[in-house]
């Protein structure tokens, strides 16, 4: 190897215009045999002239130059190839010139001609360089032949002079590539020591290469790759068993590109490494030398993998893995229960009112609280568990390790308490909930999708039965649909060929069993599946926006029903309808429905408006006013399923409402070894002290009917007087009034077991 640490660099422009001369120069001297410049000297003219023409009979142009003298002017005018010169001469002798041409360090072959054959004569001649000695009178042939050596052995000096100087040129060109590389190149000995780096080195990791040569490879390696580095250099690697595109990390000093996302203090690279060898052809331990090979840093490249690979399997908004990397989990979880027979869990969980934050405080706000959810689901977490985004407000977590049923309640029941706590952000307090579906395998499918989709499925029942819970998946569930996206389809189609029905349920007096009003609630006629549930399509209407349109139809088909009802001649029947909150947040809301009841022709003042407390609590803004102007034309309003919602008295107050709907969870609870339904009794005194009417729904049994009459309960609904029915079976119940003695009797036997008006 040579020193190329002495190396002046040239540019590759001046490496290339040298090696061009040198081929031009060797193209000139192919067709220029005959054009050598040849010198005769001497200080007789005759002998001058005839030694000029016998040059020039063998096809040589020569110069002449009469005695020493004129000789030294001419080789310093020119180079001559060749000198034929004279040895005696007056003045300046041939010595003399000999002398110069020493001096002068010219290279031409000087062949003295000379009458002066003496041994002394000859031998300093020769002694000052003289190429040759052809004694006078010389022989022509002999001395054409002396000339001729002379001319050819100029001729492969100078072939010699322009392989050097090519061969100088080209060491530096490949110099020059070698050290401007944007790669590192370098070279080991034997026992891995660096004998060679190129001027990459410095810039790249931040060493001088004094620092490195003789040093250990290991000493460049980071620790972490040291294995990877002694499998790649201690191998004798030739030709195809060369390394090629290893991709390493090197120490760095630099910190080139600002502080890095990953490994600030080493670098990517990928190596090249091939084994040198003394004898190519022989590859034996005994050859080997050492090793070459090239660096390139990849780390922008590594650093950009590393990104995208984090954006394939995350969620850019809450860094937590998104469905590709969780179903990558659970498939793992699935494997390893199925060996070990362990259950692990799924669930589904979707926030209850984060659509309503996005809509009305805007998406800025969702993000942020879609963050601290993250965050406080994160916090319910055992290590191993994967919580992960499914996008939206969608949120799946993997359960791998549960022993029974009650492991995953207790993990429900705390994310549940944990976000039903309010969100402060900027300054608003946003209460969101949850709805939580839960499949466990294998009972609930032994595959990531049936497992997801399961626990999806058991999530919507959630969302069915008023949110903020959770719900096991079980096979029942799966005669309803088996795909959000062919459900959401096949409700479009249903509503456009009038399959939604309107059901009614009599909501009857507690004073005196007669029926006074009705409650609208949907059905859906399906042509396959036959009569499906709210709790089925709703959810989903809700999350699409059709809960709008069916409202709109329920309300058009339940006004002009009790309209025709009330102009047979029950003219105090009213109707419930429920609203929904995308109906009520909608622009126009009120000028839509007031228009739908003058065209059925109901009077306002006939009209029930069921809200949940949780559709008040989400925009008062919007909503209280909308309110108001209803009230204003003589609409009632209820708050449904009252008691389940968060609402307090104050918040109450600032609603126009007339009555409070117990939930029928409340009214489920009253049984007849306890007299004592303290929430329902809560809910009584608060309806006293608002003034407000109650009605009870689901009431199921005696003991209920005859409590709630005991408490100044004014209304009950529910199955104790009849389930929710077609139109036609309603107006006949509107008829006959069929409850009168029911009611009569239930509380009879009340006015006779228990005294009245506890509170
Ligand atoms: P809701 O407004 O609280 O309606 C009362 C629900 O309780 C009805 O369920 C009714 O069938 C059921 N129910 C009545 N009496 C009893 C009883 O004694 N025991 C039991 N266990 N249940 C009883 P349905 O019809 O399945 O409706 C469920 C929910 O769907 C309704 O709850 C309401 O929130 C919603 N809904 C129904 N129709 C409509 C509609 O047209 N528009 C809107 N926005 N929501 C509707
Ligand atoms: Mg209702
Ligand atoms: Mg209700």
């Amino acid at each position: 190897m040579r020193n190329h640490d002495a190396a002046q660099v040239v540019s590759p422009g001046e490496s290339f215009s040298r090696l061009r001369n040198a081929q031009s120069d060797e193209r000139a001297e192919g067709d220029g045999a005959r054009r050598h410049a040849i010198l005769i000297v001497d200080d007789k003219p005759e002998l001058l002239n005839s030694l000029h023409q016998l040059v020039n009979l063998h096809g040589y142009q020569a110069d002449k130059a009469l005695g020493g003298a004129e000789a030294l002017e001419a080789l310093g005018r020119k180079h001559y190839d060749v000198v034929l010169l004279d040895l005696i001469m007056p003045g300046v002798s041939g010595h003399d010139v000999l002398d110069h041409a020493a001096r002068e360090g010219l290279d031409s072959k000087i062949i003295v001609v000379s009458g002066d054959s003496s041994f002394s004569g000859v031998k300093h001649a020769l002694h000052c360089g003289a190429f040759d000695f052809v004694k006078k009178p010389y022989e022509a042939g002999e001395l054409i032949s002396t000339m001729e050596t002379a001319l050819r052995q100029c001729e492969l000096e100078s072939r010699n002079q322009v392989m050097e100087a090519k061969l100088k040129d080209s060491e530096e060109l490949h110099r020059f590539i070698v050290n401007n590389s944007p790669d590192l190149v370098y070279m080991l000995d034997r026992n891995g020591c660096f004998i060679f780096l190129n001027e990459r080195l410095e810039s790249l990791l931040g060493y001088r290469k004094e620092e490195l040569i003789g040093r250990h490879y290991s000493e460049l390696v980071d620790d972490d790759h040291l294995e990877l580095a002694r499998n790649l250099f201690n191998e004798r690697r030739m030709g195809e068993r060369a390394a090629t595109n290893v991709e390493i990390r090197l120490k760095s000093r630099l910190n080139r590109r600002g502080p890095r996302l990953f490994h600030v203090q080493s670098l990517w690279m990928e190596l090249t490494a091939e084994g040198v060898y003394s004898d190519p052809n022989e590859r034996t331990r005994e050859n080997f030398v050492g090793t070459y090979g090239t660096a390139r840093d990849i780390s922008e490249r590594k650093e950009a993998e590393e990104v995208i690979n984090f954006q394939a399997y995350h969620d850019l908004l809450t860094h937590l893995p998104n469905r590709a990397l969780l179903k990558d989990r659970l498939s793992l979880a699935i494997a390893h229960a199925r060996r070990n027979k362990r259950k692990l869990a799924v669930m589904f969980l979707d926030l209850d009112r984060f659509k309503l934050v996005n809509d009305t405080l805007g998406h800025t706000m969702g993000d942020r609280l879609l963050k601290a959810v993250a965050n406080r689901l994160q916090s319910c977490l055992r290590r191993g568990d994967t919580l992960a985004r499914f996008g939206g407000d969608e949120f799946t977590l993997l359960l791998p390790e549960v022993r029974t049923k009650d492991d995953v309640v207790v993990i429900a029941s705390k994310i549940l308490d944990r976000l039903n706590a309010p969100f402060v952000i900027d300054g608003h307090e946003l209460f969101v909930g949850a709805s939580i579906g839960i499949s466990i395998y294998p009972e609930a499918g032994d595959s990531e999708e049936a497992l997801i989709q399961n626990a999806d499925i058991a999530m919507y029942q959630v969302k069915g039965r008023g949110k903020n819970g959770y719900q096991f998946f079980s096979e029942e569930m799966n005669h309803s649909f088996s795909t959000r996206l062919s459900l959401e389809r096949e409700l479009r189609n249903g509503l456009a060929q009038g399959e939604l029905k309107v059901y009614y349920q009599p909501q009857v007096s507690l004073a005196d069993g007669r029926i006074t009003g009705v409650e609208a609630l949907v059905r859906w006629q399906h042509p396959v599946r036959g009569l499906v549930e709210p709790v089925d399509f709703l959810p989903m209407a809700e999350e699409t926006g059709l809960i709008c349109q069916i409202d709109e139809h329920v309300q058009a088909q339940a006004f002009t029903d009790v309209a025709y009802w009330r102009a047979k001649g029950h003219s105090d029947v009213r109707v419930s309808v429920n609203l929904s909150a995308m109906q009520l947040e909608k622009e126009g809301f009120v000028d839509r429905f007031v228009s739908t009841l003058q065209q059925s022709g109901l009077e306002a003042g006939a009209v029930k408006l069921e809200i949940t407390e949780n559709t008040l609590m989400q925009d008062m803004e919007v909503i209280i006013p909308k309110l108001k102007e209803l009230r204003r034309l003589g609409v009632h309003i209820a708050i449904d399923d009252f008691g389940t919602g968060y609402s307090s008295l104050s918040y109450l107050q600032q609603f126009p409402i007339q009555t409070l709907k117990i939930d029928r969870s409340f009214v489920g609870d009253i049984r007849e070894d306890e007299s004592d339904a303290s929430i329902v009794n809560a809910i009584v005194a608060m309806a006293r002290g608002l003034k407000l009417d109650l009605i009870a729904e689901g009431v199921e049994n005696r003991t209920q009917l005859k409590y709630l009459h005991a408490q100044g309960c004014n209304e009950g609904q529910g199955f104790i007087f009849s389930k929710p029915v077609p139109a036609n079976d309603i107006s006949a119940m509107i008829r006959q009034n069929p409850f009168v003695d029911l009611v009569r009797d239930g509380t009879l036997e009340a006015d006779a077991s228990e005294p009245a008006g506890v509170v």
